[in-house]
């Protein structure tokens, strides 16, 4: 990379005293330095431009500096930044949980705001606790959830995450025990089988069931059928267990529906929010609930423990609110859809590489699943080369591009994910 001093002096400050996400203060893993960023486009300091696969990890659904978003910013900034939301309550706020209540289903009726993902899980985690507490059953305080799962990196939610690939092992003794079941595999009995097993020896300490429907994200990009994810509401109604569903991910149309539990034709209990909320913009995560819960949980006086400082802050929830409306006015099934068809078609030559185990596609998202893992910089560098923002991990190289990139730009994506595992054969 051909950068100014300027630019080599701040990587090297950079390198020395910023931590970016799961790397070492050691031994960091390479940066690179974003000036702009466009459309599909991220601009380099040094003048080059690569097309983004990630959507800035399934945020960025409308790509990036968006009018329409900008404007929402701005217009909210010079009415009100932020005000505290004990006590007090603002338009934005109102608006966005006007429409989270109105665009989910019917079972859900009240929100929580909350400032990520992960947050916004731990509230999901002590809504469900909280709630069995306030019925005169504290033993039911045990979450049931699957393997491969991920959930977020704050405590309660790590708790929640895959044993095995999530952080069980470097807390083990802190992280609150868990019960979980196989992965869901709708090619495999045994798995909801296993879960069947685990919610029947376990309800009643089980105060809820978490996953992530139809799509297990960081956790492995594993897709599974909504038959499974019926037959664990159906598993929650008869051991009276709360359903929690982690949409944070899934949300928003990644899938090729709104939310991904409409193809199960069920309702959580709980669902959780976050990522392309706000387009990707700001951070902004929510939780939502029924009345059954947020009334069980209220009843005798009780009061839900959480209340984050930027709760329900008016710019998230301005640009929220905008790209909600941007969304739905969009022709974003059909985008979603197209996606789909050039990922597969796009991803299908993958297929023949000796390194490849499997390539699977589900809506706008593109995985190719390796034998082994990839070097993340060696590969990271071969994509940078030809054009492409693509950050794999583990054995997984994996495409969720902005719903609106032209499908040349997303061949370019697919290309090079070839032409890469091509040449680390
Ligand atoms: N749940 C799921 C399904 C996620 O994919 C993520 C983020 N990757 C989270 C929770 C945590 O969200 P955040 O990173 O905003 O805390």
């Amino acid at each position: 990379m051909n950068l100014t001093e300027s630019w080599q002096q701040a990587l090297a400050f950079d390198a020395e005293h910023i931590w970016h996400p799961y790397t070492s203060m050691v031994n960091p893993a390479p940066v690179l330095p974003v000036v702009a960023a466009e459309g599909v486009m991220l601009e380099l300091a040094d003048g080059t431009t690569l097309v983004d696969g990630m959507s800035s990890w399934w945020a960025a659904i409308h790509g990036y500096n968006n009018p329409i978003l900008n404007q929402a910013l701005i217009g909210q900034s010079e009415k009100m930044s932020h005000v505290m939301f004990g006590g007090l309550t603002h338009q934005a706020a109102i608006d966005l949980c006007r429409k989270l209540v109105g665009l989910s289903c019917e079972n859900l009726q009240h929100v929580f705001l909350a400032d990520s993902g992960s947050v916004a899980v731990e509230v999901a985690i002590k809504m469900a606790i909280q709630f069995w507490h306030n019925q005169g059953q504290p033993e039911k305080s045990t979450l049931l959830t699957v393997r491969n799962g991920y959930h977020g990196d704050t405590f309660g939610a790590m708790s929640v995450c895959d044993p095995e690939n999530g952080m069980h092992s470097l807390f083990n003794g802190i992280l609150a025990k868990q019960i979980f079941a196989a992965a869901p595999d709708c090619a495999d009995e045994q798995s909801i089988g296993d879960f069947e097993h685990k919610i029947r020896a376990n309800h009643k300490q089980l105060a809820a069931v978490i996953l992530e429907p139809i799509v297990q994200g960081a956790g492995g990009m594993r897709f599974y059928c909504p038959d499974y994810l019926a037959r664990v509401r159906e598993l929650c109604d008869q051991y009276d267990v709360l359903l929690i569903l982690d949409e944070i991910a899934t949300g928003f149309g990644r899938t090729g529906t709104l939310f991904a539990y409409e193809q199960a034709d069920i309702q959580p209990d709980i669902l959780t929010l976050g990522k392309s909320l706000t387009g990707g913009m700001m951070t902004l995560a929510a939780t939502l609930t029924s009345t059954k819960v947020a009334h069980g949980i209220s009843a005798n006086g009780g009061v839900l423990m959480h209340g984050p400082t930027f709760m329900g802050n008016p710019l998230a929830c301005a640009v929220a609110n905008a790209s909600i409306e941007l969304l739905l006015k969009s022709d974003w099934q059909q985008s979603v859809q197209r996606i789909e068809t050039q990922l597969k078609q796009g991803l299908e030559a993958c297929k023949a590489l000796s390194v490849v185990k499997e390539v699977r596609v589900k809506g706008a998202i593109g995985v190719v699943e390796l034998h082994q893992p990839i070097d993340v910089r060696w590969s990271q560098a071969r994509f940078t080369e030809r054009g492409v923002w693509l950050r794999p991990f583990g054995n997984l190289v994996y495409v969720m591009p902005p719903f609106i990139i032209k499908n040349s730009k997303l061949k370019k994506i697919t290309d090079a994910i070839y032409q890469v595992l091509t040449a680390s054969v």
